[in-house]
């Protein structure tokens, strides 16, 4: 009987200690690859506007709620539209210890994929203006949610490996920007605890998948929207002595605020003053009697912000008044309220734990540099405007090697965020994402 029992016994003790070994980021993950690439291609081919995330967000509420998490649905308020917020919040305890939030964005955009995946997306939705427009996972927020997803599910597997709260945060609208600010305006700190850290990832269009990168300090812009109106006084044509030209006027003014970071500004802070539309005129042999233009301005720290939104607003009006118009014609400048965004900066001190956890996590030479950018995400917000909540954001390699490799090669660009032909290599990206995360995560946390 003992002769019997033996082998037996030594079988499952193997089995128990190799079930204790593969209790790791990286096994649970190959674990879960299959289940998480179906919800990835699901989602991938049901992209849904900013502010109508309904089924994404019923998506994520649902597999957190598989996980244990405690979810609320339609968590949000936004300041103006009067839409209904699709935020999901899931809260994952266990025990005493730090909180961690981690976010994931839901909304697509309005671009008519061309991948040609098995999985493309087909689908058309109404725009704000009222047009039917197609819509495409182009920035990938449905890699993010499947990695969130992910996250969670190993999250509550490795319970014995770390101690504290998770909050994951399904926001929705980051494309038009609002969904953060929707989701902390509905109170998410005061209802769900202010967290100790706030992580997210993005995709990366020129990283290859398998890597991550990763930089400290500013990694991404605010940005401003200012609509600026230059006054004139019209008349014809054939007579500029009689007239006051908005359109000349508007010439100079555009050079003369391209010497704002050229001329004024400290060459090692980085600002960039773009106009992007420029709308005056109606025919060939009419002096207008005035343009409109609509710029968008990014900069990193905020004593260089204000100094630059001040300087387009003087330039503006000094250009004006060297054009010898009268004060009641000073150009209009408008700083947009509602579409104004923070610099993502990524804490120094935190940046360096998630760098060492990842490197444990996916090798040393796979966690590599990665540059700041003057794109901009609204991540930032979950920091808070005085970054009392430290934050990091990291950016998970998408493109296919051989791709990436040919790329160098030849010089050729490779397919960028909200391009109508970006597709992430679905395994190895979704993998790293939900390793890297889960990692970072438990070394936050780890008892
Ligand atoms: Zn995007
Ligand atoms: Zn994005």
């Amino acid at each position: 009987m003992k002769i019997v029992m033996l082998p037996a016994l030594c079988l499952w003790l193997v089995s128990a200690v190799s079930g204790l070994a593969q209790q790791t980021p990286q096994s649970l993950a190959d674990a879960e690859l299959p289940s998480l690439l179906t919800i990835y291609k699901d989602l991938h081919s049901h992209p849904e506007l900013s502010t109508k995330e309904q089924r994404s967000a019923e998506i994520v509420a649902k597999e957190l709620r598989a996980t244990g998490c405690d979810v609320t649905e339609n968590f949000g308020k936004y300041d103006k539209s009067g839409s209904k917020c699709y935020g999901v919040v899931g809260v994952m305890k266990n025990g005493a210890g730090a909180t961690v939030l981690v976010r994931t964005e839901m909304d697509a955009l309005p671009v008519q994929e061309q991948t040609g995946a098995l999985y493309a997306s087909k689908i058309t939705m109404t725009a704000v203006d009222g047009k039917q427009v197609p819509v495409m996972h182009a920035c990938g927020h449905d890699i993010h949610m499947a990695a969130l997803i992910g996250t969670a599910r190993l999250l509550s597997r490795l319970k014995d490996s770390w101690h504290g709260t998770i909050i994951f945060i399904g926001q929705p609208a980051e494309e038009a920007v609002g969904g953060a600010y929707a989701m902390l305006n509905a109170g998410l700190y005061d209802r769900f605890g202010k967290p100790d850290y706030a992580l997210a990832l993005h995709d990366d269009a020129e990283i290859e998948a398998g890597k991550i990168g990763i930089s400290e300090g500013y990694t991404q812009a605010n940005v401003d929207s200012v609509d600026v109106t230059v006054k004139g006084i019209g008349g014809h044509g054939a007579y500029p002595h009689k007239v006051k030209d908005p359109i000349v006027l508007s010439a100079e003014i555009i050079n003369a605020w391209q010497t704002i970071a050229s001329r004024e500004n400290n060459p090692l802070d980085p600002v960039v003053v773009t106009v992007g539309s420029i709308l005056g005129g109606t025919k060939h042999n009419i002096i207008p009697d005035e343009v409109k233009m609509q710029l968008t301005v990014r900069t990193y720290k905020p004593e260089v912000r204000r100094r630059v939104l001040a300087a387009i607003d003087r330039i503006a009006k000094g250009c004006a008044t060297a054009a010898g118009l009268p004060p009641d014609k000073m150009p209009e400048v408008n700083v947009l309220k509602g579409e104004a965004l923070n610099a993502t900066y990524n804490n120094p001190e935190l940046t360096k734990r998630v760098t060492a956890a990842l490197k444990s996590a996916i090798g040393d030479k796979n966690v590599i540099h990665k540059d700041p950018i003057m794109a901009a995400d609204d991540f930032s917000d979950f920091s808070l405007p005085d970054h009392s909540v430290p934050a990091c954001m990291f950016h998970v390699g998408a493109v296919d090697p051989a791709n990436a490799a040919e790329s160098k090669k030849t010089g050729a660009s490779l397919p960028s965020l909200h391009s109508s032909k970006f597709l992430p290599v679905p395994e190895p990206t979704l993998r790293t994402a939900v390793i890297g995360m889960s990692s970072a995560v438990v070394d936050l946390t780890k008892k």
